[in-house]
C-alpha cells in the first residue's frame, strides 16, 4: 500500500485495462453465444409429431459426433469451461478435489462436462429454467458432476492434486472384449 493517490494519469491506465478486460470478456461470451447457435443450427432437425407442434430441435451429444464436428462442440464447450465453469463454479484443487487442466484428454470427462453444458444451456434460458433454473443447476447438475469427475478415484486422479501442480496423467479405461470372442473362446 502506499499512500501516495494515484495520478489521474495512472487512473485512466487502470480504466483502460479493465476496459480492455471487459470488453475481452463480452468478445469471449458472444463467441459462446454464437458458437452456440451454430452448434443448435446444425442439429436442427425439427421433428413433427403428427399434431402440429414441433418439438424442439434434440441437442447435440458429443459422443456421438466426430472428426471436424467433434471439434467444433469441443471448442464450444472449452470456452465454457475456461470461461463460466472454472472462474465461477470450480472449488480449488486438493487431494480430495483433483482436477486436471486438460480435461479434453479424459473422455468421460468430456462426456460429463458436456452434459453439464446442455443443462446449464437449458436451465439458464428464463423460459425453460425460470426463476430458480441457475439454482436447480447446481442441484442437480453441477453438485452430482463435480462429485464424481473431482472424486480421489476419479477420472482426474493421477493429475493435479495440488494448488498450481500440472500433472496430467490419463488413467485406462477398463476394456470390454467384443461379444464374438466371448462365444468362440473357452
Ligand atoms: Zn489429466
Amino acid at each position: 500500500m502506499t499512500d501516495t493517490p494515484p495520478t489521474a494519469e495512472q487512473l485512466a491506465e487502470d480504466v483502460a485495462d479493465l476496459t480492455a478486460t471487459v470488453n475481452g470478456l463480452t468478445a469471449q461470451l458472444e463467441e459462446t453465444q454464437r458458437l452456440a447457435e451454430s452448434l443448435q443450427g446444425q442439429g436442427a432437425s425439427p421433428v413433427s409429431n403428427g399434431g402440429g407442434a414441433e418439438q424442439p430441435a434434440a441437442p447435440p451429444l458429443i459422443l456421438k459426433l466426430s472428426g471436424e464436428e467433434y471439434d467444433q462442440e469441443l471448442a464450444a464447450l472449452a470456452i465454457w469451461v475456461e470461461y463460466v465453469l472454472a472462474p465461477a463454479f470450480l472449488n480449488e484443487i486438493s487431494s480430495s478435489a483433483p482436477w486436471c487442466e486438460r480435461w479434453w484428454e479424459h473422455l468421460p470427462a468430456v462426456a460429463r462436462l458436456h452434459a453439464l453444458w446442455l443443462a446449464w444451456q437449458e436451465l439458464t434460458t428464463p423460459e425453460a429454467g425460470g426463476y430458480t433454473g441457475p439454482s436447480v443447476w447446481a442441484r442437480d447438475h453441477l453438485r452430482p458432476t463435480m462429485d464424481e469427475l473431482r472424486s480421489p478415484t476419479g477420472p482426474f486422479a493421477a493429475c493435479a492434486t495440488k494448488p498450481g501442480s500440472a500433472n496430467h496423467s490419463p488413467l485406462r479405461q477398463p476394456t470390454v472384449q467384443p461379444l464374438s470372442q466371448s462365444s468362440t473362446s473357452g
